[in-house]
């Protein structure tokens, strides 16, 4: 439990101001590390592109986590490279299962229109 530097009010954790005097609680503001939210957005769009719906949440998800991962590298206060990382990962996994399926789909009509002769 916390106590307001300036007029000595008992806080909860997670308030950002003395609720008595108006004070801010400027030592629980630096001691939570950020997580950049667009790396949080990348790993989430990388999930839904191999689990809800194909390819457009998987580019969006690499484009969005290499954007988080270049501001992570600028700023060491914002954590969230591995999670953005991550997302990145599952966004190129996503975009590779979709271009595999679209080559056996091609793949598989031409064999069915006969494009392909095997002899
Ligand atoms: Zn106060």
């Amino acid at each position: 439990m916390a106590y307001c530097a300036n007029c000595g009010t008992q806080l909860s954790d997670t308030a950002s101001t003395c609720p008595s005097c108006g004070h801010p609680q400027q030592v629980v503001a630096v001691a939570v590390p950020r997580t950049d939210s667009q790396a949080i957005a990348a790993l989430i769009l990388g999930i839904a592109g191999l689990v809800f719906c194909p390819l457009i949440p998987s580019v969006i998800a690499i484009i969005v986590g290499n954007q988080a991962r270049m501001r992570i590298a600028d700023d060491p206060t914002i954590r969230g490279d591995e999670i953005a990382r991550a997302g990145v990962i599952l966004g190129w996994v996503g975009v590779s299962i979709v271009l595999a399926g679209i080559v056996f789909a091609v793949a598989g009509f031409a064999f069915s229109f006969g494009w392909f002769h095997l002899r």
